[in-house]
């Protein structure tokens, strides 16, 4: 259909447009961008994670480290880890995949990331730089790949209300600050749990971004003629028809917001494919700088 907007096509072409990049890079200075994935313990849903970064890492030439931590690894262990590759010269990028097990204090621990290699944008040094605007951090993949879809499906962001759904550190704060941003030009505002009336706010959007976390929360009668929406939701429902037994579906009701959307993005294939696009980029980013090349 002719409203969606096709998160893993867009996405498709950053990763081309990066591979351009690296190789002639490459060419220029022998070296490749290092991206270092550390996973504590096996959860499937975060393997799945890890296992796609590494292996579009692999796909861009990218030199691509996975580190598998126990389980019941103590603070010290995952910190030495992380010092490790700070000091290591060939790794340009780290990310430690969250949630980590309840032992692990995961502040502390993207505090210890050198913020240089803070490539998933979380540390607080980044996290002020993009506030302030400054050009030199790195804005958190999620939102970042939110705002992208935006730009290349052409939505006029300037003076356009924005209603984010949601106001977690790693997608909803972050959104609205980048919405906000000159050249965005967005007026925001930002909704949780505790918000009024959601579906008055929602109806005054032009554009929606939901991250909230609850499957299909937000549904058609929230949502005005005309509205952009951008799902940034994942979440696992159990369907017996499917063969996994489970199936993927976003924070909105895509059945009921669709008719009223002027564009939508679906769960799969939309922010999805987009967030590990924007790592790859963040990476290739953190290796320009580092090297002082490009
Ligand atoms: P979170 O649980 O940290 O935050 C959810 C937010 O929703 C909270 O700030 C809360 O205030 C708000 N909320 C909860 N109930 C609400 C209600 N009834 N009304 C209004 N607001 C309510 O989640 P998160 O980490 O921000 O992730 C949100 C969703 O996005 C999840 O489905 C997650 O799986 C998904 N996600 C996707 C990607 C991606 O790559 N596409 C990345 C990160 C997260």
């Amino acid at each position: 259909e002719d409203k969606l907007i096709r998160g893993k096509v867009i996405a498709d072409e950053i990763i081309a447009e990066l591979r351009e990049e690296v190789s002639s890079l490459k060419e220029k200075s022998g070296k490749v961008p290092g991206l270092a994935v550390v996973l504590i313990g096996e959860d499937p849903a975060s393997q799945v994670y890890v296992n796609s970064k590494e292996k579009m890492a692999n796909s861009l030439g990218y030199h691509s480290v996975k580190i598998v931590l126990p389980l019941d690894s103590s603070q010290e262990a995952v910190l030495a880890v992380v010092e490790e590759l700070n000091n290591d010269p060939a790794i340009h990028g780290i990310l430690v995949q969250s949630p980590p097990p309840p032992q692990i204090d995961e502040e502390q621990i993207i505090l210890n990331i050198n913020p240089q290699k803070d490539v998933d944008g979380f540390h607080p040094s980044n996290v002020g730089l993009v506030f302030t605007g400054a050009k030199d951090g790195f804005p958190p993949c999620t939102p970042w790949g939110c705002l992208e879809l935006l730009k290349r499906s052409k939505v006029e962001t300037k003076g356009k209300h924005a209603v984010i759904v949601g106001r977690s550190n790693i997608v909803g704060k972050p959104m609205a600050s980048l919405m906000i941003q000159k050249g965005v030009d967005s007026t925001v505002t930002i909704c949780h749990s505790r918000t009024a009336d959601l579906g008055a706010e929602i109806r005054r959007a032009d554009i929606v971004i939901a991250a909230v976390g609850i499957p299909e929360f937000i549904t058609g009668d929230m949502v005005s003629e005309g509205t952009v929406v951008i799902d940034v939701g994942i979440n696992r429902v159990d369907d017996e028809t499917r063969p996994r037994g489970y199936r993927l579906c976003g924070d909105v009701d895509f059945e009921s917001v669709a008719p009223k959307a002027s564009l939508i993005t679906p769960v799969p294939g939309g922010v999805g494919p987009m967030t590990i696009a924007m790592l790859m980029s963040n990476t290739l980013l953190a290796f320009k700088r580092i090297e002082n090349i490009g």
